[in-house]
C-alpha cells in the first residue's frame, strides 16, 4: 500500500501522478478544495516510483551539494520594471514578466499559473508567445493545479528548448523531484508564498458575488493597484459592465486568506520553504521598501528578488537594462516579509472553518469568521482616498 494515501504534508505538487508508469494516480480535489493524489489500486503494481519522487517522503532526491538547498540567497535585491505598464499587470515590481519575456525572446517556453476560462480555478499552463504572457501575470490566490504539466516541461527540456518554470516553492520542489536531474536550459522561479487558499472557497465566493451581479466574470485581479500597491484590492469585472472592487482589508475572501483560515494543511508547515526548494530565483513583494530603500518606493510595486544560483544570477543580469534595483540585506528584507522565511501560523479555528464551509452560505461563513479590519486600517484607507481625490497621490 503506497504511503501517499493520507499524507498530511502532501502539497499536491503532482510529482507522483506525473511519474507513475501505469498512469494510475489522479490529482483530485478533496472536500476542502485542495488537490491530492488518488491511486487506482486495481492498476497499481506497487513499483514505488511515486514514493521515490515525493518530496515529502523522500527528502531531496537530487544531489544537495550540487544546488542551493538550505542555502541563503547569493544576492538580495529590491527591483522594479522601468516600464510602468509592466508593473501594472503584475503584483509587485513586474520582475516575473521581464524574465518570462527574456525566455520567450530566445524562442523558449514559460510555465506558470493561469485562470481557467471561467475563472473558477487556476491551472499551470505552457506559453510560447509574448501575446499569451499576460495569462501568467499576477498572483492568483488559490492552489494551481499542476496535473500533467511536469511531463510537458521535461519534453521541452529534452528537446533543448529554454524553459522557465514558475510557481510556489512546493511546485518547484515537486518539479525538480520529478526531473531527477539538473538541466542547464531550465530556469526555476518561485514566489514567496503565504500559502494557498482553497479553490472551493473561491468558487463559493464567486457564486455569492455573482448572485448580486448576474453575468460571468470576464477578468479577475487579486492585486489591483488603483489605490496603490500597498492598499491593493480584489477587482472582478463581470459581463455587462458590472464591477466588484474592494481593497484587501475590506474583502472577505482576502481576509480569510490573510487570517490563515483557508489554507492547505501543508502550508502551515511548508517543508519546501524550510528546506529550500532549489529555485534559481525567488520573487516576492518588497514590503519593507519604504524603510529600507525609500528611493525605490512609488507605491506602484517593488519586487524582492532572491538570487539563489549562478543561473538565477545570469537571468537577473540579463534584465538589468529594463529595471531599477538596489541591493538589500537579507535579514532586513525578511523582517518585513515574514512569509519569506517561515510558514504562517495555523489559525486555531481553521478546522472548524472548513467544517462550516460545507454547511454555511458564504455570507454566513464570512459573518462568523472574518475579523473586522482595525480602525488603523480604515483610517489609512480613508487617508489614501482623500489624498487621491485631492490629486496628491
Ligand atoms: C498564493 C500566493 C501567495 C503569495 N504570498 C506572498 C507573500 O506572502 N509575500 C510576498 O512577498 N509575496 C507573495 N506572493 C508573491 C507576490 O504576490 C508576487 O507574485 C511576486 O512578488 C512576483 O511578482 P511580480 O510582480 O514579479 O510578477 P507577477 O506577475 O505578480 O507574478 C506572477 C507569478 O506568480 C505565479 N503565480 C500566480 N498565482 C499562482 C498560484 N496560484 N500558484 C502558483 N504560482 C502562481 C505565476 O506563475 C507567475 O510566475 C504570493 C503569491 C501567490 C500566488
Amino acid at each position: 500500500m503506497s504511503r501517499l494515501a493520507g499524507l498530511e504534508q502532501c502539497t499536491g505538487c503532482s510529482a507522483c501522478s506525473s511519474t507513475c508508469p501505469k498512469e494510475c494516480i489522479s490529482m483530485i480535489m478533496n472536500r476542502e478544495g485542495f488537490y491530492y493524489p488518488v491511486i487506482d489500486h486495481s492498476q497499481c503494481t506497487e513499483c514505488g516510483m511515486c514514493e521515490k519522487v515525493c518530496p515529502v517522503l523522500s527528502g531531496d532526491p537530487m544531489d544537495p551539494a550540487d544546488h542551493t538547498k538550505k542555502a541563503f540567497p547569493i544576492e538580495v535585491w529590491g527591483a522594479k520594471a522601468l516600464d510602468d505598464t509592466v508593473r501594472e499587470s503584475c503584483s509587485s515590481g513586474g520582475i516575473f514578466l521581464l524574465l518570462a519575456n527574456l525566455v520567450l525572446r530566445s524562442d523558449g517556453y514559460v510555465f506558470g499559473a493561469a485562470y481557467a476560462e471561467d475563472f473558477r480555478s487556476v491551472n499551470h499552463v505552457m506559453i510560447h508567445s509574448a501575446e499569451e504572457v499576460q495569462k501568467l501575470c499576477g498572483s492568483k490566490y488559490m492552489q494551481s493545479n499542476t496535473a500533467g504539466i511536469f511531463q510537458a516541461v521535461r519534453e521541452k527540456l529534452d528537446t533543448g528548448d529554454q524553459v522557465l518554470f514558475s510557481g510556489t516553492p512546493c511546485q518547484i520542489e515537486g518539479l525538480r523531484a520529478y526531473l531527477q536531474r539538473e538541466y542547464d536550459n531550465l530556469l526555476t522561479v518561485e514566489i514567496i508564498c503565504h500559502g494557498v487558499p482553497s479553490v472551493t472557497l473561491w468558487q463559493k465566493y464567486l457564486d455569492f458575488l455573482k448572485e448580486k451581479r448576474e453575468g460571468t466574470p470576464v477578468r479577475v485581479n487579486f492585486r489591483d493597484k488603483c489605490h496603490g500597491w500597498k492598499m491593493y484590492g480584489l477587482k472582478i469585472e463581470f459581463g455587462g459592465q458590472k464591477v466588484y472592487y474592494r481593497t484587501h482589508i475590506r474583502d472577505s475572501f482576502m481576509q480569510l486568506f490573510l487570517q490563515n483560515l483557508s489554507l492547505r494543511p501543508s502550508c502551515y508547515r511548508c517543508l519546501a520553504k524550510e528546506n529550500g526548494s532549489g529555485a534559481d530565483l525567488t520573487l516576492g513583494d518588497f514590503w519593507g521598501v519604504r524603510r529600507i530603500r525609500p528611493a525605490l518606493n512609488d507605491d506602484r510595486g517593488v519586487s524582492l528578488v532572491f538570487v539563489n544560483s549562478a543561473r538565477g544570477s545570469k537571468a537577473f543580469r540579463d534584465i538589468q537594462s529594463k529595471i531599477i534595483c538596489a541591493p538589500v540585506a537579507y535579514e532586513k528584507a525578511v523582517a518585513w516579509n515574514l512569509a519569506a522565511g517561515k510558514s504562517v501560523r495555523e489559525a486555531s479555528l481553521r478546522n472548524a472553518f472548513f467544517a462550516d464551509m460545507e454547511k454555511l452560505s458564504f455570507s454566513a461563513l464570512a459573518g462568523k469568521y472574518v475579523e473586522r479590519a482595525s480602525l488603523k486600517d480604515y483610517v489609512r484607507l480613508l487617508l489614501i482616498l482623500l489624498l487621491r481625490k485631492a490629486g496628491l497621490r
